[in-house]
C-alpha cells in the first residue's frame, strides 16, 4: 500500500477517535478484562529512552532475579528473552538515531505455541494472553512453533518448565494492567483493547505522517498479535521478522503435527513418565531415611 492510500485508509479509521487521546490512566484494565475483547500493549517505540524500568518491574512481578538496571553495558549486545528474562529492552542504532526496544512474547491472536501443545498447557485465554500450565509434557513443541523464538525452557532444571511473559495475567484479573506498563515514565507502553490500540496506532500515525513508519508491526503479522508496535524506521532495522506473512501460525503447525511420526510424539510422553517415577522413587527413599 502506498503512502497516500494507506493515509486515506487511516482518515476514514480514525474519524471516531479524531481529536481523543488514548491515555494510559483511560486504558485502565477495570472493566476491559471480563469482556470478550483481546487486551494487549502498544509500544511506541519513538518513546521508549531505554530506561529498563520494564525489565525491573517485570522481574519483581514474577518473582525473577531483579536485572541492574543502571547497567548500560547491556545494550552493547543484542539480547534475547531467557528463563530468567520475560522482557529485555535492546538498543538500535539507526539513521534516525537510537531505538529501544522491548521484547516479550507477543500474545499472538492464534498462537503458534497454543495449537502445538498437545497437553494443552499452553493456553490462549479468552481476554488475550497466552499462559503456561504445570501440566506441560516438556516436548517443546511450543518451541519449534513460535515465530517469534520466545518460549524458553529450563534445561538445567530438575522440573523444568516454560517460561516465558505471560502479559500479568495474574495481574489483569485483579484489574491491574501490566507492570511493565505500569513502570514505564514513558508511556512509552500502552494498554486497552486491541481494537483500542489500534485505532490509537492509527491515530498517532495519521497525526504525525513524517515521525512514524505506516506500519503496526502485529496488527496483520502471523494472524495479528495482541503486542502492536509503532516505529519511526522500518522494522527490520529494529529487529523485527518482517518475513513472517499473515496468516496464522497455527495452520502451518496443524501440517506439520500430523508429519511427526507418533513415535516422537510418545517418546516426550514416556520420558516425562519415567523422569516422574524416578523422582517419586527418590522422594519415597528420602522419606524413607528421614523416619
Ligand atoms: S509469540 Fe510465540 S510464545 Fe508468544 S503467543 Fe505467539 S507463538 Fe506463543
Ligand atoms: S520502561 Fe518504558 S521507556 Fe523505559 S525501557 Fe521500558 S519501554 Fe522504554
Amino acid at each position: 500500500m502506498d503512502r497516500r492510500r494507506f493515509l486515506k485508509t487511516l482518515g476514514a479509521g480514525i474519524l471516531g477517535t479524531a481529536g481523543t487521546t488514548l491515555t494510559a490512566s483511560r486504558l485502565k484494565a477495570e472493566g476491559v478484562v471480563g469482556g470478550k475483547e483481546f487486551v494487549g500493549v502498544l509500544v511506541d517505540t519513538t518513546r521508549c529512552i531505554g530506561c529498563r524500568s520494564c525489565e525491573e518491574a517485570c522481574a519483581e512481578a514474577h518473582d525473577l532475579p531483579v536485572p541492574d538496571i543502571s547497567d548500560e553495558s547491556v545494550f552493547e549486545k543484542r539480547r534475547d528473552t531467557s528463563v530468567t528474562q520475560w522482557t529485555v529492552v535492546n538498543r538500535y542504532e539507526t539513521k534516525k538515531g537510537e531505538v529501544f526496544v522491548k521484547r516479550q512474547c507477543m500474545h499472538c491472536s492464534q498462537p503458534g505455541c497454543v495449537a502445538a501443545c498437545l497437553v494443552k498447557a499452553m493456553k490462549k485465554r479468552k481476554q488475550g494472553p497466552v499462559t503456561w500450565d504445570e501440566n506441560c509434557m516438556g516436548c517443546r513443541y511450543c518451541m519449534v512453533s513460535c515465530p517469534f523464538d520466545i518460549p524458553k525452557f529450563e534445561y538445567n532444571s530438575w522440573n523444568p518448565r516454560i517460561q516465558k511473559c505471560n502479559l500479568c495475567w495474574e495481574r489483569l484479573k485483579q484489574g491491574e494492567q501490566p507492570a511493565c506498563v505500569e513502570a514505564c515514565p514513558q508511556e512509552a507502553l500502552v494498554f486497552g483493547t486491541r481494537r483500542e490500540l489500534v485505532e490509537e496506532a492509527k491515530r498517532r500515525i495519521y497525526q504525525r505522517p513524517e515521525k512514524y513508519v505506516h506500519h503496526i508491526y502485529g496488527e496483520y503479522e502471523v494472524g495479528g498479535t495482541e503486542w502492536l508496535y509503532l516505529s519511526a524506521v522500518p522494522f527490520e532495522q529494529i529487529g523485527f521478522r518482517t518475513d513472517l506473512g499473515t496468516i496464522a501460525y497455527p495452520e502451518y503447525s496443524t501440517g506439520f503435527l500430523y508429519a511427526v511420526p507418533i513415535v516422537l510424539i510418545l517418546w516426550p510422553m514416556f520420558l516425562m513418565g519415567v523422569s516422574y517415577i524416578t523422582k517419586r522413587e527418590e522422594e519415597i527413599g528420602r522419606e524413607g531415611e528421614t523416619r
